[in-house]
């Protein structure tokens, strides 16, 4: 898809390491209009009545699932890095090019089984999405789709997603 969010993102090369090129969102956020128009669309991208929560991948899907869940009436739960959540944590780990990463989520944040929409800016190699959805099962929520900013198409980040489907405002 391609809409006007497309021209609030900056590409930066080689960031962090050569060869990667980093979909920079900081200029969407900057936009009072293209910060809007983000939430307005990520808002139309899911049936809201399809589910009862938003669940936000740190850092940046806080950002963007926040304000989705206000939007909407929702609550929001965020899902975070390793060592940072108080209560007790239901853990995930992930393979990364170099080494392996970790989601955690609070044990109780998914009371009730409730069906769960999952935000983050950008679906890349899908490692950390794929790491989400086992979490949110394995508290108890039920995965109903992804709602993403930017989407790499040229990567399979889509086919790990374990049947959960994804939708993004911009796919490169
Ligand atoms: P992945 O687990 O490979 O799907 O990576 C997803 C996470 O890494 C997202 O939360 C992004 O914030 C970040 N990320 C990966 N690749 C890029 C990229 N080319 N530009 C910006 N962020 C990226």
């Amino acid at each position: 898809m391609s809409n006007s969010i497309e021209s609030y993102i900056r590409d930066v090369p080689d960031f962090p390491k050569p060869g990667i090129v980093f979909k920079d969102i900081t200029p969407l956020l900057a936009s009072p209009e293209g910060l809007q128009l983000s939430i307005d669309m990520l808002a139309e991208l899911v049936d809201p009545d399809s589910y009862d929560v938003i669940a936000g991948i740190e850092s940046r899907g806080f950002i963007f699932g926040v304000p989705l869940a206000t939007k909407l009436g929702k609550g929001f739960v965020p899902i975070r890095k390793p060592g940072k959540l108080p209560y007790t944590r239901e853990s995930v780990s992930y393979e990364l090019e170099y080494g392996t990463d970790t989601v955690e989520i609070h044990t109780d944040a998914l009371e009730g089984t409730p069906r769960v929409l999952i935000v983050d800016d950008l679906l890349a190699t899908g490692g950390t999405m794929a790491a989400a959805i086992e979490l949110i099962r394995k508290v108890g929520g039920t995965p109903v789709a992804c709602a993403l900013v930017i989407e790499l198409s040229f990567l399979p980040g889509r086919a790990k997603l374990d049947g959960v489907p994804a939708h993004a405002l911009v796919t490169y």
